[in-house]
């Protein structure tokens, strides 16, 4: 019997509502059947429903995660001798630390192929930043995209049609049928994208807090462990931090803004929160890469590569390659500019308490920073600059956040957004930690 006709879509819909598991085989061939359009989209779907509401075992996690990335061309770069490392954050807002740590790790030996997305609901995305580069093109074929990894080591693109088309089938779907949540179809969605860019190590930031899809910890935490254990059954060293996210990273929100920032930490300048998260990624994944057998050497030695210039040369250099004006990466005034700007100020004495960290990425969404639908274009020029931390003491008029931006009317409405999110209080609270926690290959933590 055909592996086509050894099952039926209907008894593995009826076995995973049931809570039974699927043996490996019975889910290859729903990817499959799935992705070819054997089986319909209202049975793919009814799984899926049925996936989120009974969960999957960790074996049914991996068996889905590997069929989902044999749906489509997995890369392979065997041939390049060095460790292929790559890094994916769950978003954020101000989170721009890809562009730090290819840059990085490439001037250290490795190699990083980084598949990248766009900017998803409240939170940045990695492709609309680089985009703000004029010229930057990060449609590459993957042949380009090899070639561009063999002269610089590192190279940033988007997704191709050709990569995980079962993940593009499920997403379409889950989107619309109300199973986007599941944490097991997340794992399996994220890794297998991942997995495919052939590499031998990821390194996973994983964010919690009110500007994290994770707000609570125990989410995130959840995630962390499952891709972490996926990706070891894969046969991949992973490892997953668990990183705060209840306030913007580093001060820039927006695209040319972000890129800025990025410029300035690889100049061995900018924010210290960015500054610390960008070394501590880059120390693991330099020891998955196996390049230092210790985090604290991996610090040391990207803290290095920053301070030499090596690293900012190294982002200079794929600028270059992938068509960008390479120019504006010396002489930051060429990005992009918004025509106007105007502070947010405080209406009180006091310090900052808290902040809805998810109202202050909406509210660059507003500016243009982000798309509202999904056909929207970005404005590169417009974003938000965040002057006052949880912890720091405000006074009355003194500005919170300065807004650069096009238009007065989305002006107003993020304005209003920004006002609202900051809660002040009497007494200063403690600044949240960076890093909650790391959890490993096995799904420990420590
Ligand atoms: N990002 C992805 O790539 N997939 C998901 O399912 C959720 C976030």
């Amino acid at each position: 019997m055909s592996e086509s006709t050894a099952f039926r879509a209907v008894d593995l819909i009826r076995k995973k509502r049931d809570g039974a598991e699927l043996s490996a085989a019975e889910i290859k061939y729903f990817v499959r059947g799935s992705t070819t359009g054997e089986i319909p989209d209202y049975q793919a779907a009814a799984w899926l429903m049925a996936a989120l509401i009974r969960g999957l075992t960790r074996a049914e996690t991996a068996a889905l995660t590997d069929a989902m990335l044999r749906s489509g061309e997995v890369l392979d770069f065997s041939d390049l001798s060095a460790k292929k490392v790559d890094k994916h954050s769950t978003g954020g807002v101000g989170d721009k630390t890809s562009l730090v740590l290819a840059p990085v790790i490439a001037a250290g030996g490795l190699v990083v192929p980084m598949i990248s997305g766009r900017g998803l609901g409240h939170t940045g995305g990695t492709l609309d930043k680089l985009e703000s580069i004029p010229g930057f093109n990060v449609n590459l074929p993957v042949s380009e995209f090899r070639r561009v990894l063999e002269k610089c080591g590192c190279s940033m693109i988007g997704q191709t049609a050709q990569i995980a088309p079962a993940d593009r089938k499920f997403y379409a779907l889950r989107d619309v049928t109300g199973t986007v949540e599941s944490p097991y179809l997340i794992c399996a969605s994220i890794m297998s994208k991942k997995l495919s860019e052939g590499i031998d190590g990821l390194v996973l930031d994983v964010k919690t807090g009110s500007g994290a899809f994770m707000k609570k910890e125990e989410d995130a935490v959840f995630l962390a462990s499952l891709m972490a254990e996926t990706g070891q059954r894969m046969g991949k060293s992973v490892v997953a931090l668990i990183t705060d996210m209840n306030q913007p990273l580093g001060r820039m929100a927006g695209n040319s803004v972000e890129v800025i920032e990025c410029v300035e930490v690889l100049r061995g300048e900018g924010p210290k929160d960015l500054r610390e998260l960008c070394l501590q990624l880059c120390a693991w994944m330099f020891v998955l890469g196996e390049r230092t057998t210790s985090v604290e050497e991996g610090k040391e030695l990207a803290a290095k590569l920053i301070a030499s210039g090596e690293a900012l040369e190294k982002f200079r250099e794929m600028v270059g390659l992938q068509g960008g004006d390479v120019g504006a990466i010396e002489d930051v005034t060429r990005l992009p500019k918004a025509k106007h700007k105007k502070d947010v100020v405080s209406s009180r004495d006091g310090y900052v308490g808290a902040v809805n960290c998810e109202a202050v990425g909406t509210a660059c969404v507003v500016l243009g920073g982000g798309r509202e639908k999904k056909e929207d274009a970005i404005d590169h020029a417009v974003g938000l600059e965040i002057h006052k931390r949880i912890g720091d003491r405000v006074a009355i008029g003194e500005p919170i956040c300065t807004m650069f931006y096009n238009s007065e009317d989305k002006a107003a409405q993020a304005q209003a957004l920004i006002e609202n999110s900051y809660h002040l209080s009497e007494t200063s609270a403690i600044q949240p930690t960076l890093i909650h926690r790391v959890i490993n290959n096995s799904g420990e933590t420590n």
